[in-house]
C-alpha cells in the first residue's frame, strides 16, 4: 500500500472501536488500580460515538472526517482521554488536509501534528506515565521506519511494536500527570490505562492500513 485513503482510515477508526470493546472491562480495572475505573468506559462511549458518524456518512475529506471525529470525542468523553484523543484526532486531521488520502509521509506528519495536540492539551512529558509514553516512541518509529524507506506496512508494525513498548515501559514510572498522578509513589507498578487505549489506536492502524 503505498496511499491511505479516507476509506482505509475509517477502517483504521472502525477498527480501533472493535479493540476498545474487546479491551473495555481490561482498560477500566487498569484504571480502577490508579484512577476512577472509568477509561474503558469513557472510550467506548466515545468510540461507539464514532461509530455512529461513521455509519452516517461517507468519507470526502481526510480534514472534515477527523474534525467530526475529534469533536464527538471531545463532546461525549468526560474526563481526560476525550479531550486528549479528540485534540490528536482534530490536529490529524488539519494536518492530513482537504484530501481524500494520504501519502506514507504526509500519514506520519498528520501522526506526529496528533501528537503535538496532545502535547498542547495535556503537557505531558516523555516518563510521566501517560498515553504519551506509548503515541511518541510510536510516532518516533514510524517516522524513522519512512526515512529509511521502509513499507507502509513496516512503519506500522514497528510504531505498534513501540507503542506496546512504550504501555509496557509505564508500569515502573511515576505518574506525574492525571488522576494517578494523585497516588504519588503508589502508582508504580501499575500500567498506565491511556498508554494502554493507545498502544491499541496502534495495533488498530497496523491491521487496518497494512
Ligand atoms: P480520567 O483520568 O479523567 O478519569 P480517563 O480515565 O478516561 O480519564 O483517562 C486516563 C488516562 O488519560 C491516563 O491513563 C493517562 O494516560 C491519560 N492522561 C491523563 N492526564 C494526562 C495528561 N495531562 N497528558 C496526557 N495524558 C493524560
Ligand atoms: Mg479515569
Amino acid at each position: 500500500m503505498t496511499v491511505v485513503t479516507c476509506d482505509d482510515l475509517q477502517k483504521w477508526l472502525r477498527e480501533f472501536a472493535r479493540l476498545i470493546v474487546a479491551n473495555k472491562d481490561h482498560l477500566t480495572q487498569l484504571d480502577s488500580a490508579i484512577g476512577d475505573a472509568d477509561h474503558g468506559i469513557n472510550m467506548d462511549r466515545g468510540m461507539q460515538a464514532i461509530v455512529a458518524v461513521l455509519d452516517a456518512e461517507e468519507c470526502t475529506r481526510v480534514d472534515e472526517l477527523f474534525k467530526k471525529v475529534g469533536m464527538t470525542l471531545v463532546t461525549t468523553v468526560g474526563g481526560a482521554a476525550g479531550p486528549l484523543y479528540g485534540t490528536f484526532f482534530l490536529r490529524f486531521g488539519i494536518a492530513g488536509g482537504a484530501t481524500t488520502e494520504l501519502t506514507v509521509t504526509e500519514l506520519g506528519e498528520a501522526l506526529r501534528a496528533g501528537r503535538e495536540g496532545v502535547i498542547a492539551r495535556g503537557k505531558p512529558e516523555p516518563g510521566d506515565k501517560t498515553m504519551f509514553d506509548a503515541m511518541a516512541p510510536a510516532t518516533d518509529a514510524f517516522d524513522a521506519a519512512v526515512a529509511v524507506g521502509e513499507e507502509l506496512e513496516v512503519a506500522l508494525a514497528k510504531a505498534q511494536a513501540a507503542a506496546e513498548q512504550g504501555r509496557d515501559d509505564t508500569i515502573p514510572m511515576l505518574a506525574k500527570k492525571g488522576r494517578a498522578s494523585y497516588l504519588g509513589e503508589r502508582s508504580i507498578g501499575h500500567q498506565d490505562p491511556g498508554a494502554t487505549s493507545t498502544a491499541l489506536l496502534f495495533a488498530a492502524a497496523a491491521a487496518a492500513l497494512s
